[in-house]
């Protein structure tokens, strides 16, 4: 066996940033090797992963598809689980180099500890992990000696613009926004939006959640968050840029003003290998950007009025304890609730605010009280929405 090979577990191996890592990792055979692929309901692609990859480990988390799996799997030597609850068992593997983690919204959490804590290194593409946790993920990252490489875009750039610069201190960071596909609109004119039209991207291909939460600027916020921790920042220290074209990824400044910016074309392969091969940059024909493409890049303040999920994400970033997590929970069930059409665009962030008035704030959480606020918030929001949409 090749030493330099690097054993990968992808969880959430069906989904936009899944079937990317996948498509990177066969791009490059004689330095990543599958070891475990993980889905929730998607079994034929998830099948047919398994076959092109040869992984150790599948899980499907739906218990109802894991004879299908198990049936075309077993006799290929594949061993094949079920249940949520296997992803926490697998990851433990020791053959397992590194965890992608690329498992929609709160379900990254439990794995994401369980990877930590057998010292993974975690390429880390679900934000919403170190929305709800936070603290409590990076101090065990250091005390695990668990090293977090951040796959989302924005924190990637931040990441990349950061190597070599060991003692130099942030001052702040630049977070660049496309901005979603409703930039420039007014409250009068988001009240009617159709999810048909939230999801509909203009630069990034992805996920439904991601989408919606891109289209509200909730997804800005989670990353605000997410930079928080991942680059020990402050809120003062994190500016948020709305940037249409999406070349330029986020940028640094430093102490002697100086601003280092990372760009490139809107395409999610190149952080996604960033973050598998770091510190290594590796070689491949990813299409090139040109400046002569993009004349104009261009730079706006995010409209924090109408976008208000934006601001009550920097709320509940400043209020810390359990309130992320709050916003988290609430903001998971607005755009399932939203996606199914049972409350308008703009309820999303009036049920959000809503839950963060209402639960109980926790100042210095564990993992049970973690747990806890996503229920008891899940809960709540439900019953709000089940009341009727005149809530706010
Ligand atoms: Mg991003």
């Amino acid at each position: 066996m090749n030493n330099n090979v690097k054993k990968i577990a992808i969880l959430g191996s069906t989904g936009s940033i899944g079937t990317q890592a996948l498509d990177v990792i066969s791009k490059h055979k004689s330095l990543f090797e599958v070891e475990v692929l993980t889905a929730n309901n998607n079994a034929d692609l998830l099948i047919k992963q398994a076959e092109q990859h040869n992984p150790n480990f599948v899980v499907i988390c739906n218990e109802k598809k894991y004879p299908d799996v198990f049936a075309a799997l077993d006799k290929k030597g594949i061993k094949v689980f079920c249940g949520a609850k296997s992803i926490e068992d697998v990851v433990e593997s020791e053959s397992i180099d590194i965890v992608l983690t690329a498992l929609v919204g709160y379900s990254g959490l439990m794995p994401t500890i369980k990877a930590i804590k057998n010292g993974k290194r975690i390429a880390l593409a679900n934000k919403e992990t170190l929305v709800v946790a936070g603290d409590l993920i990076t101090k065990m990252s250091l005390e695990y000696g668990a090293e977090i490489i951040p796959v989302d875009s924005e924190h990637s750039a931040i990441f990349q613009c950061l190597v070599g610069e060991g003692i130099n201190q942030i001052e702040k960071i630049f977070l660049t926004a496309s901005g979603g596909p409703f930039r420039g609109l007014d409250a009068s004119q988001l009240r009617e939006i159709t999810k048909k039209e939230a999801l509909k991207h203009p630069n990034w291909d992805m996920g439904a959640k991601i989408t919606i939460d891109s289209a509200t600027l909730m997804n800005k916020g989670l990353e605000v968050i997410e930079a928080k921790w991942l680059f020990d920042l402050t809120s003062s220290q994190i500016e948020v840029v709305v940037h249409p074209q999406s070349i330029i990824h986020s940028a640094v400044q430093f102490e002697d003003g100086s601003v280092k910016a990372q760009l490139g074309l809107p395409d999610m392969m190149l952080p996604i290998q960033y973050a598998l091969g770091f510190p290594k940059r590796i070689k491949n024909r990813f299409e090139r950007f040109s400046f002569f493409d993009y004349p104009e890049l261009t730079f706006e303040k995010p409209d924090f009025k109408t976008f208000k999920n934006l601001n009550l994400a920097y709320l509940a970033m400043e209020r810390g304890g359990n309130a992320p997590c709050i916003l988290n929970a609430a903001n998971e069930v607005a755009v399932e609730a939203f996606l199914k059409d049972k409350i308008a665009f703009l309820k999303m962030p009036d049920l959000i605010g809503n839950c963060l008035e209402k639960i109980n704030f926790v100042a210095n959480p564990c993992v049970e009280d973690y747990v806890e606020t996503d229920l008891q918030t899940r809960a709540l929001a439900k019953k709000i929405i089940s009341n009727g949409s005149n809530f706010n």
